[in-house]
């Protein structure tokens, strides 16, 4: 039996985690939930899945949650030290990493250190903090496993060779909505069409990053990281169907590919059963009825986003975690009606050019959250007009 934390359990990738639960109930069992808001779905999923210690973001949801509860009374805690004990508990095995946004990191942090497990789901927090992860987990026992499903696809792809041998990493991308959109008519995008992804079904805020290609970007940084493979030796191929998941190419020509439904169950099962597979009872990919499968190169022009991530990757230091936190803003911000679709990456560009003197070294959590917070500001601050 393993035992599993879920950081973000009333989220999208935080329900999938808890079907996967469902499924192999002789395997997995709930300790711990932590959510930043939704108490009523928070109290249906403590009734029914019964964990010891339960975070909420903000002290004051602690009593109106105790008094929803009926049937079972776990601990309850709260802020960014809740978050970290529900994913350092000393009978966790496990935990699924799934809070959006910088508010993942303190708690990722904790659970290296602790030498637990981590499947993070959040990608914010390799590239904000991506090699002070990598270190926590290498120096006490941790251990990094991808949910997101590219870098899942990768890490099951290289298992068929050695990092020697790796060529380079292709990660695949849906292209968004907007493929084959006119570029002429980007300023005039819509928050509804923005949010409209093709082939998956996620929260607003990578949907958005989908739709920008920013999410492909930043999971070039996260592949850096996780793969410890330079950013010239990752390579995004849009692949509209979602169906190859990524592929490692080797030194031999050879090209592994993962592929699976377009459901975060699987890459979420791997994560917390790996090494080992398990006859799973989700829908199976069926090739004969997809039939074809299509591969096209990225259009810099239609998505710029890309390109800025390549950069800050290349950089390096404080510049992805700026990156990220300044798409973070002005993601909220096109959504909030304050920016044009077309704005999101100007924004970003802007901040960044602004860091291009300061860039330095991350070598801590604190120093990671310090650059986040000053691009945020900075994000803030820049007025793009929307086009009414
Ligand atoms: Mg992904």
């Amino acid at each position: 039996m393993r035992n599993v934390s879920i950081l973000g359990s009333t989220g999208s990738v935080g329900r999938s985690s808890l079907a996967v639960v469902d499924a192999f109930s002789d395997a997995l069992r709930v300790v711990g939930l932590a959510v930043g808001g939704n108490l009523e779905l928070l109290a249906e999923q403590i009734e029914r899945y019964r964990p010891e210690v339960v975070s909420v973001r903000n002290a004051a949801d602690v009593e109106p949650l105790r008094e929803r509860l009926r049937s079972h009374r776990p601990e309850i805690v709260s802020g960014a030290e809740g978050a970290s004990a529900v994913a350092t508990m000393s009978n966790v095995d496990a935990v699924i990493a799934a809070i959006v946004g910088a508010a993942g990191i303190p708690p990722v942090y904790a659970a290296l250190k602790a030498g637990k497990r981590v499947g993070i789901a959040n990608k914010e927090v390799l590239v904000a903090a991506g090699d002070v992860m990598t270190r926590a987990a290498r120096e006490h026992g941790g251990e990094i496993l991808p949910v997101d499903s590219e870098h899942n696809a990768v890490h099951q792809a290289l298992r068929c060779g050695t990092h020697a041998e790796v060529q380079r990493i292709i990660l695949t991308a849906s292209g968004g909505p907007f493929l084959q959109r006119d570029l002429a008519t980007f300023d005039d995008i819509s928050i509804d069409a923005a949010l409209a992804h093709p082939t998956w079904k996620m929260g607003n805020k990578i949907s958005i990053d989908s739709a920008t290609m920013m999410n492909k970007g930043l999971e070039v940084i996260e592949a850096h990281h996780l793969f410890s493979m330079p950013a010239d030796r990752i390579d995004i191929l849009i692949h509209p169907q979602s169906i190859v998941h990524s592929m490692v190419e080797y030194v031999d020509g050879s090209i592994v590919a993962q592929l699976s439904t377009t459901d975060m169950k699987f890459p979420i099962q791997y994560a917390l059963l790996y090494p080992e597979r398990v006859v799973a009872p989700f829908a199976r990919l069926d090739l004969a009825k997809i039939r074809t499968l299509d591969f096209l190169s990225v259009d810099p022009q239609r998505f710029p986003a890309v390109e800025l991530a390549y950069q800050a990757c290349r950089t390096g230091g404080s510049m992805p975690a700026v990156l990220n936190a300044a798409n973070e803003v002005a993601v909220e911000r096109f959504l909030a009606g304050e920016l044009p679709f077309t704005g999101i990456v100007e924004v970003v560009g802007r901040v960044l050019d602004r860091h291009a003197g300061a860039v330095a070294p991350i070598g801590s959590v604190e120093e990671a959250l310090h650059h986040d917070a000053w691009a945020r500001n900075e994000a803030r601050g820049i007025d793009v007009a929307v086009r009414r």
